[in-house]
C-alpha cells in the first residue's frame, strides 16, 4: 500500500496530452473508460507512481485481461487509501462497511426488481378477461411476494442499522487516530507535529507577537542512569503535567522530543521570559518520592531559552535562535532562563 497521495494539477494542454496517451492504452486492453479506470491510467501515463504503473501493466497486459474487481481494488489502494488516516484498523473498518452496504443495497435492489415483476404480472392477469381461478392465484402470489418483500425490507433496515453502528465506531476510531497523531503518548501534551503546526500558525499572525521557549531537562541522562528509565519517563510525565496546567489561548505547550519541551506564547519577550521563569521554578519544585522509599529523588531542573519572533521570521530561524538561547542557559550553569533579543545573542538582563 502506498503512502504517496497522487496529485492531478496539470493545465489543459498537459492533461489533454495525458488523455491522448491514456485512452489508447485502455482501448488496446478493452478497459471500460469508467472514472476509476481513467484515473488509474491517467496516473500511469502521468508517470506519477512507478509502483502503480508496474502493477497496472502486470495485471492488464492486453485484451481480455481486464478484471473490474482488480481495477477497483487498485483504485482503492492507490487513491482512496491515501486519503484515509494511517490506521489500518480504520481503513479495514471502512472497507468492510462499504462492502456490507454495497451488498445489502444490491440485495434490496434485486428484491425490489423481483417484486416489481410480480406486481406487473398481477396487473397483467387483472387486465385479462375474468378468470377467478387465475386472479385468485395471482393475488395469492402477490400476497406471498409482499410478505417476502417486507422481510427483505426489514433485513435491509437492520443491515442499515448495523452499518450505522459501524460508521459511528469508525468515526470514533478516526477521531482517536487524529488525536493520537498530534498528542505525545507519554506526556499527553501536543507532540512535535502539532507543535510545528501551532508555530506556523503563530508566526502567520500579524496581530500578536509570538515568543518561543525551548526547554531541556538538565543532566537527564544522569537521572536515567541513577533512577532508571521508568523513573525518567515518570519525570517527563510530571513535567508534561506542569506545562499542561499553563496551556491557554495564548500559551501552547508541547513535547519537542526526548527530554525537550517547547512553549509558544503569544506575548512579547518580557512576559514570555516571566512565563519561562515560572516554569523553571515549578520544575525545580517537583519532588518525587521513589516507590517504597521515604527518600526524595534529587531535584529535577530545566534550562530554558526564550526568543521573540521577528516579523516574517521562519519557524526554523526562530527555533535556531531559541536553541542558541537554550545553549547559553546550559553553558551558564543550567537551571536558568536565558532570553535573547537579537541575532548577536545579546541577553535580556
Ligand atoms: P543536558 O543538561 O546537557 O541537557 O544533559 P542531558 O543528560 O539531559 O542531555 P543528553 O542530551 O546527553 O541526554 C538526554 C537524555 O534524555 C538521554 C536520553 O536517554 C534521555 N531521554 C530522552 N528521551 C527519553 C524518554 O522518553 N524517556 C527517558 N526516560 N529518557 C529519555
Ligand atoms: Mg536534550
Ligand atoms: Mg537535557
Amino acid at each position: 500500500m502506498t503512502e504517496k497521495r497522487m496529485v492531478f494539477s496539470e493545465d489543459l494542454s498537459t492533461s489533454s496530452d495525458y488523455l491522448r496517451m491514456a485512452v489508447p492504452l485502455m482501448i488496446q486492453r478493452q478497459i471500460p473508460p469508467t472514472p476509476h479506470n481513467y484515473a488509474l491510467w491517467y496516473a500511469h501515463v502521468q508517470n506519477a507512481h512507478p509502483e502503480l504503473s508496474a502493477t497496472l501493466l502486470e495485471q492488464f497486459p492486453g485484451p481480455g485481461s481486464y478484471d473490474p474487481d482488480v481495477s477497483e481494488s487498485l483504485f482503492f489502494d492507490f487513491f482512496i487509501k491515501t486519503y484515509l488516516p494511517n490506521s489500518p484498523q480504520a481503513q479495514n473498518l471502512l472497507v468492510s462497511i462499504l462492502t456490507q452496504l454495497a451488498r445489502s443495497v444490491a440485495q434490496s435492489a434485486e428484491g425490489s426488481k423481483a417484486y416489481g415483476e410480480s406486481l406487473k404480472e398481477t396487473i397483467h392477469v387483472l387486465e385479462e378477461p375474468i378468470d377467478s381461478e387465475r386472479i385468485r392465484a395471482a393475488l395469492s402470489q402477490l400476497l406471498e411476494d409482499t410478505v417476502s418483500m417486507e422481510g427483505l425490507n426489514n433485513a435491509f433496515r437492520s443491515e442499515l442499522q448495523a452499518v450505522s453502528a459501524e460508521v459511528a465506531k469508525l468515526k470514533k476510531e478516526l477521531e482517536q487516530s487524529q488525536y493520537n497523531a498530534r498528542v505525545d503518548s507519554l506526556t499527553k501534551i501536543a507532540n512535535r507535529r502539532a507543535f510545528n503546526d501551532a508555530l506556523q500558525q503563530a508566526l502567520g499572525s500579524d496581530e500578536e507577537p509570538a515568543s518561543l521557549l525551548l526547554l531541556d531537562l538538565d543532566r537527564f541522562k544522569q537521572c536515567n542512569d541513577t533512577y532508571g528509565h521508568l523513573m525518567g519517563d515518570r519525570i517527563l510525565e510530571i513535567v508534561g503535567g506542569v506545562l499542561a496546567e499553563l496551556q491557554s489561548d495564548s500559551v501552547f505547550v508541547a513535547r519537542y522530543g526526548g527530554e525537550e519541551f517547547a512553549v509558544i506564547a503569544t506575548s512579547p519577550l518580557g512576559p514570555a521570559t516571566e512565563l519561562a521563569e515560572r516554569i523553571r521554578r515549578k520544575v525545580a519544585g517537583i519532588r518525587i518520592q521513589r516507590k517504597g522509599s521515604k527518600d526524595f529523588m534529587g531535584e529535577v531542573t530545566v534550562s530554558i531559552g526564550v526568543v521573540q519572533a521577528r516579523g516574517g521570521e521562519s519557524p526554523d530561524s526562530l527555533i535556531e535562535r531559541a536553541d542558541a538561547a537554550l545553549y547559553r542557559a546550559k553553558d551558564g550553569g543550567r537551571d536558568q532562563v536565558v532570553a535573547l533579543n537579537d541575532s548577536h545573542g545579546t541577553s535580556v538582563p
